[in-house]
Order: C-alpha cells, then sequence, then structure tokens
C-alpha cells in the first residue's frame, strides 16, 4: 500500500508537469481526488479495512502523499493564472512610443472653393440660390437651348467632349458641358419667372493645355429673369461683384459683343487691380483687365425655358471663375490648379 501511494504521487506530479491550461489542471485534480473514483480517495477509503497499526502508519504516509499533491496542484493553478493575466497584458499592450500625428495636419479648401465660397456668399447676399448642374449635359442644354444652331462655329470654337450612348437615344449626343450657361434653361424650365440664380462649377474643354489653357476649369453663371429687369440691372450687379472682388474705386467698362445666347451682348473689364489703371504687365499695360461676358438673355432663350418673353426680360452673365482665382493669387500657370500637386496646394 505505501508502495502504491509512492508510486501515485510521482505519477501525480510527472503528469503537473505537463500541464497546459485550467481544463487539463481540473481533469487532473478529478483523477486523484474525485469524491467517486479518485484514486487517492479511493485509496483514502480503503484505510478503514487495514489493522490498526498499519492504518496508523499508511495513513499517515496518504496524509502526506494528499497534502504534497495538493500544494503542486495549488501553485500550478498559480502559475497558470499568472500566465492567463500576462497574456491578456500583452493583447491589451499600447505602444506609448509610437509618435503622435504632427498638429495642424489637417487640409484646407482649394484656392477655387475659396474664391467660389466667397462669391456664392455675396450673391446669396443679393437673394440669388445656388444650383450645382451636371457636368455631364445634354447636347440641347449646352448648345441648341442656348441659341447656338448645329451649324454655328461656338461648337466646333468650343472642342467639346462628346459622349456616345448616354441616355434613352443613343443618337442624341451627350457632352461634358462646355459652360455653366447650360443649367439657365433647365432652371427657368423648372423654376420658371422670377428666377435669381447662379451656378457655379466645373467646365470642359479638349484644349492642347498650356499656361493658359486647360482641359477642366470653373465657371460661375448667373442670371434673373423677371419683369421689368433691364440692362441697369445687369450692370449693377457687375459692379458690385467688381468692388467687391477689387475694393471700391474699381470701375466696369462694358463693350459690345456677340454671344448668341444674348442680346445686346457685352465683354466686360474692370480696372486692372495691380496698377489701378495704369497699365502693367498684368493688365499687358491696357489697365483694364478683361473678367466677364454678359448680356440681356436672348428671347430665343427664354422660350426656350418656357418663360413668356413679353412679359419677362432676364440678364445673364459668365466668369472664368479659374481665371479669378489665378488674378487673386497671382498663377502663371493654369495647369497648376488641377495638377493635385501638394506642393503648390500647400500655399493656400
Ligand atoms: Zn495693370
Amino acid at each position: 500500500m505505501q508502495s502504491k501511494l509512492e508510486q501515485l504521487k510521482s505519477e501525480a506530479l510527472l503528469a503537473l508537469k505537463s500541464v497546459k491550461d485550467k481544463a487539463q489542471l481540473e481533469e487532473l485534480e478529478n483523477k486523484f481526488f474525485g469524491r467517486k473514483n479518485g484514486e487517492l480517495t479511493n485509496i483514502m477509503k480503503g484505510l478503514k479495512d487495514l489493522a490498526d497499526d498499519a492504518r496508523k502508519v499508511v495513513g499517515q504516509v496518504a496524509n502526506d502523499v494528499k497534502i504534497e499533491i495538493e500544494n503542486a496542484l495549488q501553485s500550478k493553478k498559480k502559475e497558470l493564472s499568472q500566465a492567463d493575466w500576462q497574456a491578456n497584458l500583452e493583447k491589451e499592450r499600447l505602444d506609448t512610443t509610437q509618435p503622435v500625428l504632427p498638429k495642424n495636419e489637417r487640409g484646407h479648401f482649394h484656392p477655387n472653393t475659396i474664391v467660389q465660397n466667397d462669391l456664392e456668399e455675396l450673391f446669396t447676399s443679393m437673394g440669388f440660390m445656388t444650383l450645382d448642374g451636371s457636368e455631364l449635359e445634354s447636347d440641347y442644354y449646352n448648345f441648341s437651348a442656348l441659341n447656338i444652331p448645329e451649324t454655328h462655329p461656338a461648337r466646333d470654337m468650343q472642342d467639346t467632349f462628346y459622349v456616345k450612348g448616354h441616355g434613352v437615344d443613343s443618337n442624341v449626343p451627350w457632352v461634358m458641358r462646355t459652360q455653366t450657361s447650360a443649367m439657365q434653361v433647365r432652371a427657368m424650365q423648372k423654376y420658371g419667372a422670377p428666377v435669381r440664380a447662379i451656378v457655379p462649377g466645373k467646365c470642359f474643354r479638349n484644349e492642347a493645355t498650356d499656361v493658359r489653357h486647360e482641359h477642366t476649369f470653373y465657371q460661375l453663371e448667373g442670371f434673373v429673369v423677371g419683369e421689368n429687369i433691364t440692362f441697369a440691372h445687369l450692370k449693377g450687379v457687375l459692379e458690385t461683384v467688381a468692388k467687391h472682388l477689387y475694393g471700391e474705386e474699381t470701375q466696369v467698362r462694358l463693350r459690345p459683343k456677340y454671344y448668341p445666347f444674348v442680346e445686346p451682348g457685352v465683354n466686360g473689364e474692370v480696372t486692372c487691380f495691380l496698377c489701378k489703371g495704369e497699365g502693367c504687365r498684368v493688365c499687358k499695360n491696357t489697365g483694364w483687365l478683361e473678367i466677364f461676358g454678359a448680356g440681356m438673355i436672348h428671347p430665343n432663350v427664354l422660350k426656350e425655358g418656357n418663360i413668356d418673353s413679353t412679359k419677362n426680360q432676364g440678364f445673364a452673365f459668365g466668369f472664368g471663375l479659374t481665371r479669378l482665382v489665378m488674378l487673386k493669387y497671382g498663377i502663371e500657370d493654369i495647369r497648376h490648379l488641377e495638377s493635385g500637386d501638394l506642393k503648390f496646394l500647400k500655399q493656400f
């Protein structure tokens, strides 16, 4: 019996050494101390059948073995929970030596957006609504509705990107809009008269690009339709914009120019903000900067917009928003603006 106990002890201590987790430990505990069939439990139970003397001796040994195995179990238990804790700690580890993101690494507005936002605010204060319009536009709204007939050279002049196979009828061409004016007739059809709106946004032309030409650029279109709208209203709005952009002393000069969608049409210039009209490199020594095209909306265009041109009149104007940006910041090459070059963009 004694040798059996010794054997049990060494078996138990050996088995404990290879225990890897709590489940294995529990299994082992059960094997030796289980109430019903634990090996040590059974031996303890059998003690009562021994003679008094033998029971005393074997009982002592059995007790020692029991305590020794129990202690070993306890220390294994402790060891395992320590390992658990360390594993958790490793999982939740924070690397405090990792460098933080530098401060002020937030983006900012593109120069186009800065100027566009500024003008949107100005026009909103004059009661204009701001419309987006789509960049892919039907040939009808981009040209035909604006009194530009099929044969008109403007369609060649503007070197349009045509898109095939778009829309319900694949024979009808669609275009990447060449001008924000494409929204004029859409807005008239939707809102009727009176209407007062601006349309800032991207336009596209199939340009051979150079410092002054880019395939993608920004315009800002504006128009007002209503009863008793006159040329004086147009000039008033243009002067307000010019003074807002270049200061109170800025003057506006309007000279006749032909555009199919206005009658009469004008070319709008403002006194050069740099030389104040003296003549310099920026204004090519004329003292004037060409900033916009404008005019009274052609009755044919009003008709396309379902506006009764015997009752209502309207004026329209367009700015090269990109040109305003270049003048404002003294940007020499238009291609910088769409380049996505951070070295350029970070200056604003
Ligand atoms: Zn000048």
